[in-house]
């Protein structure tokens, strides 16, 4: 009788816990839900990096709710949103975000006039006010410039005072110090949506996405990251790389080897103002 008592005890004792567990499993989920609504940042996966100076990088929040994919945009967009050029040469446009960068923009330009490359820049608005040096030295190298935004805010978090700070910010900083403003942008992550599509498009600016992601932010080894790039190319694709993002150990290395293997299956490198026959600054 006793020990009959005690399993039901116990048994009881489980099954209290258990209902516990499955609500606050519910609320944690209902909570999430209302930061979906809400438009908040709702991480999915576990690829945060560390906390930058500005913004977020390409590292954190890979992930997003309120976004619409690019291939679709660009459908919706075809006059504004770009993923990759014609197609019909073989020519490839490399890119660079989130520079410039006091440790990696100087040697990777050293290594572009070395290989005859032309590329295009999408620079922070808040890194150019940092390091105007460099972005002279961008410019004066001839490469194509970009703005990628004042701080690297997801533009689809953005009300539209905020996006237009970002925005202008970031222009007025570059044409401060080049004294040119950009007509494309890259949006941080990628993140865009229609809401942000039609006040880019009233913006007159070319929004620049990819057809090629290196994923150069995630510090591969060397031979995969050229593997990335190398399994991905075709004709008028548009490669993203990154000259600041965080930690790029095997960056520059395999952009040489990548530089060197397209050149041997015959590609000829474009900016992003060339591949797309679009002015890049005003
Ligand atoms: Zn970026």
């Amino acid at each position: 009788m006793w020990r009959q008592l005690v399993l039901l005890a116990i048994l009881f004792a489980l099954l209290v816990g258990c209902s516990f567990n499955q609500s606050g499993e519910t609320s944690e989920r209902l909570h999430r839900r209302e930061d979906i609504s809400r438009g908040h940042v709702v991480h999915q996966g576990d690829d945060e990096g560390e906390p930058q100076e500005v913004g977020d990088t390409e590292g954190e929040g890979r992930t997003q709710s309120n976004v619409v994919d690019n291939v679709t945009l660009q459908k919706l967009y075809p006059n504004v949103l770009a993923l990759h050029g014609p197609g019909d040469e073989n020519v490839i446009a490399l890119t660079f975000d989130d520079g410039p960068d006091p440790t990696y923009t100087l040697p990777l330009l050293d290594l572009l006039k070395k290989e005859g490359v032309k590329a295009t820049f999408f620079v922070l608005g808040s890194r150019v006010h940092d390091h105007p040096e460099l972005l002279r030295q961008v410019a004066a190298r001839g490469h194509s410039i970009g703005n990628h935004t004042y701080t690297h805010k997801k533009l689809v978090e953005l009300d539209e005072q905020e996006l237009a700070e970002e925005i202008e910010l970031a222009e007025k900083v570059i044409s401060d110090v080049i004294g040119r403003k950009p007509r494309m942008l890259r949006a941080p992550h990628g993140f865009l949506n229609e809401e942000v599509m039609d006040s880019l498009h009233e913006r007159n600016v070319s929004v620049i996405g990819w057809s090629i992601d290196s994923l150069d932010w995630q510090e591969p080894p060397v031979e995969e990251l050229v593997e990335n790039v190398m399994g991905q190319a075709s004709p008028g694709g548009i490669v993203l790389h990154h000259d600041g993002a965080g930690n790029l150990s095997t960056m520059l290395e395999a952009v040489e080897q990548e530089i060197q293997q397209l050149k041997a299956e015959g590609y000829s490198f474009v900016t992003v103002p060339e591949l797309l026959d679009i002015p890049g600054m005003n």
